[in-house]
C-alpha cells in the first residue's frame, strides 16, 4: 500500500469547501476559513484526494498522487 501524501497551502486556501465535499474524511473546515486536513490519508481516500485537489480553485492542494492511473 503506498501512503498519499497531502499538502495544502493554507495561506492559497479560500475555504471554498470544495474539498471537504468531495473528500470528507480527509478535509474539514471549521469556521470560515480554517481548514484542516488529514496529511496522510488512508491509500482508499486516493481518488477522493485527487478530486479534490482538481476541483480546487485556488489549486492550493498538492498530492503527490500520479496523474497516470494503472487500470484504477
Ligand atoms: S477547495 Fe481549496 S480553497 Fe476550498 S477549502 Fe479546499 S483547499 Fe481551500
Amino acid at each position: 500500500m503506498i501512503d498519499v501524501k497531502l499538502v495544502v497551502d493554507l495561506n492559497r486556501c479560500q475555504g471554498y469547501a470544495q474539498c471537504v465535499f468531495l473528500a470528507p474524511d480527509v478535509f474539514t473546515l471549521h469556521g470560515e476559513e480554517a481548514l484542516l486536513y488529514d496529511a496522510g490519508p488512508a491509500d482508499g481516500e486516493r481518488d477522493h484526494v485527487s478530486q479534490a485537489a482538481a476541483a480546487c480553485p485556488v489549486h492550493a492542494i498538492t498530492t503527490d498522487i500520479p496523474t497516470h492511473h494503472d487500470g484504477e
